[in-house]
């Protein structure tokens, strides 16, 4: 078999409320698909999560070309082929992304070559149903916050992320958190993301103040490298740390297991080399004591390969799922999306179980 063509093809959604998180905002998501297409007319559909202005010339005139003529079933052929270049081997940032999403795409071939999911591929269907939280909590009036936090319990959620750590908010974060934690009580577990905003001091300082109200865990408070920055502040402080998704590579999570940073790790299939990549960062992780939790925060290529990472991976815990409907899901199902009381299923269809109709 051989890759015919590969492009990138971009959609856009508005929001309804602007995603503020500790870095920016936005009013809008910008979605990179790649569809693989190969000679024996199967075609396989990937999500390029680099920066949404890039991903099309690197798809078009980086990855393309190296990947036009190859076996879409010959991975380390194809990994190699991607990530080489005459001068210089591409590791991380965008372009990596551009190879996660063409690995995932392979994969989705090669389940509909063979009429099997993808979880058959990755060590078997432990699981039909993973349980979720709802991650879609950005900074903005409590009041706001805490009836957005109370209707994702009410759907059935058990868990809940937000999102605070912007310069000058200090005050307000912590009626924010306040008043989230008041609206979805004490049984349901409550993730703070700080998107890597904070220096140390001020980590631990925050830290302290956020743990009356007993988050589940504290992610990315530090910059992604400060690995032990990280693994002090697991010793400073009584809530879980949580980091790893602006890694890349099984190699660039070592030093995480060396430093003992962290106690969850979320790995992104479609940024840290795709799904065998992350399979091994997951298993890497059970190995140090570190539950792999997968970050996934784009559209239903990546919620379709966490299912079937985390469907075969019994280890890992906690899906992230986005409940604002902006997250171009559904439409990418063939089978309905099935969600209930915080579960998620997952796709029996061959491959990732996902089409391309948007
Ligand atoms: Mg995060």
């Amino acid at each position: 078999m051989k890759i015919t063509n590969l492009h990138a093809v971009q959609r856009e959604r508005p929001l309804v409320r602007p995603m503020r998180n500790a870095q920016g905002a936005t009013d809008r998501r910008l979605f990179t698909f790649v569809i693989v297409e190969t000679d024996q007319g199967v075609t396989g559909i990937g999500d390029a999560f680099g920066d949404p202005l890039l991903m099309p010339e690197i798809i078009a005139r980086r990855l393309a070309p190296a990947a036009i003529g190859m076996d879409p079933l010959d991975l380390d052929g194809l990994w190699r082929q991607l990530c080489a270049s005459s001068a210089f081997w591409e590791t991380a940032g965008s372009v990596m992304c551009g190879v996660s999403a063409i690995e995932v795409a392979c994969w989705d071939i090669r389940g509909k070559c063979e009429g099997r999911p993808v979880c058959e591929f990755l060590g078997g269907r432990k699981r039909d149903r993973v349980e979720a939280y709802a991650s879609d909590l950005h900074w903005e009036e409590p009041q706001q916050m805490a009836e957005l936090a109370s209707g994702y319990v009410q759907r059935g959620f058990r868990y809940v992320k937000t999102h605070i750590g912007a310069v000058g908010e200090e005050e307000n974060d912590l009626r924010r958190c306040e008043a989230v934690r008041d609206a979805i009580g004490p049984a349901v577990g409550f993730l703070i993301d700080i998107n890597t905003a904070f220096d140390f001091e001020t980590a631990l300082a925050r830290g302290r103040e956020l743990e009356a109200f007993n988050p589940f865990w504290y992610e990315e408070p530090l910059s992604p490298l400060d690995y032990h920055g990280h693994a002090q502040l697991r010793q400073d402080l009584s809530m879980p740390i949580v980091t790893g998704e602006n890694l890349y590579l099984r190699e660039g999570f070592m030093p995480l297991w060396q430093a003992a940073s962290c106690d969850y790790v979320m790995p992104d299939i479609l940024r840290c080399g795709g799904l065998r990549q992350t399979q091994h960062i997951c298993q890497d992780a059970l190995g140090h004591n570190v539950i792999p939790s997968p970050h996934n925060f784009s559209s239903g290529v990546g919620l379709a390969a966490t299912l079937h990472l985390m469907a075969a991976l019994e280890g890992t815990q906690l899906l992230e799922f986005d409940p604002t409907g902006t997250a171009i899901y559904e439409e990418m199902f063939i089978e309905p999306l099935g969600v209930r009381d915080g579960m998620v299923e997952v796709p029996t269809e061959p491959g990732l179980g996902i089409c391309f109709d948007v």
